[in-house]
């Protein structure tokens, strides 16, 4: 793979598929097989409060079969998770490297020590959702073109041009990398409602 085409992804398809209804409600919309992967996956899943999503991962240095393999479970739990991206940090792992995909029926891409080599003028607000974060939408606003210079999973060097839901999934995850998440991205009031969601999650498990 050495270039990604621009994604014709559909932009008001939900970011990493959290749902807007309470988490009971889909839970009971999924077949019950795919819920309890969705549910097994999500509890590999560090949340909220973890100090590994507040710290900036380190570059990958050996294109070996444990890297791979690595990718390989991350873009299983993404699956399973029904999310559109993952970053290693998010399970925990302090090595640069997200997998995304953001249309269905394609393979997981992935991408080790990726960097934003420019980003268009123009943004816009979406709606987000983390599987760190569960049952938090805030909005966030970002470029809406992106281009990322990256390796893949042999070291081999890849550039992704990415548009729309693509480039929006790809700044997520690399915000993840760096220590960034959505609350640090949006506004106050919003980040402060999320956090008492969290919080009131937390008491009742
Ligand atoms: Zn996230």
């Amino acid at each position: 793979m050495a270039q990604q085409t621009p994604s014709t992804s559909d932009p008001t398809e939900t970011f990493e598929v959290e749902p807007e209804e309470d988490q009971e409600l889909e839970e009971s919309q999924l077949d019950p097989e795919v819920a309890a992967r969705r549910a097994a996956a999500l509890s590999q899943v560090r949340k909220f409060g973890d100090p590994v999503l507040k710290t900036r991962a380190r570059p990958v240095q050996r294109f070996d079969d444990a890297l791979r393999s690595e990718l390989q479970r991350m873009g299983q739990l993404m699956g399973d998770a029904l999310g559109v991206g993952l970053a290693a940090t998010q399970i925990g792992v302090l090595h640069r490297v997200l997998v995304y995909r953001v249309q269905q029926q394609a393979p997981a891409a992935a991408l080790v020590n990726p960097e934003i080599e420019w980003t268009g003028a123009e943004t816009e607000s979406m709606e987000e959702g983390c599987l760190s974060l569960p049952g938090v939408l805030v909005d966030v606003d970002r470029p809406i073109h992106v281009r990322v210079r990256a390796l893949d999973e042999h070291g081999d060097r890849i550039v992704v041009e990415a548009s729309g839901l693509e480039a929006r999934v790809i700044q997520h995850e690399i915000d993840h990398l760096d220590g960034v998440l959505i609350l640090d991205r949006t506004t106050r009031e919003q980040r402060k409602e999320a956090i008492r969601v969290l919080r009131e999650a937390e008491r009742a498990a």
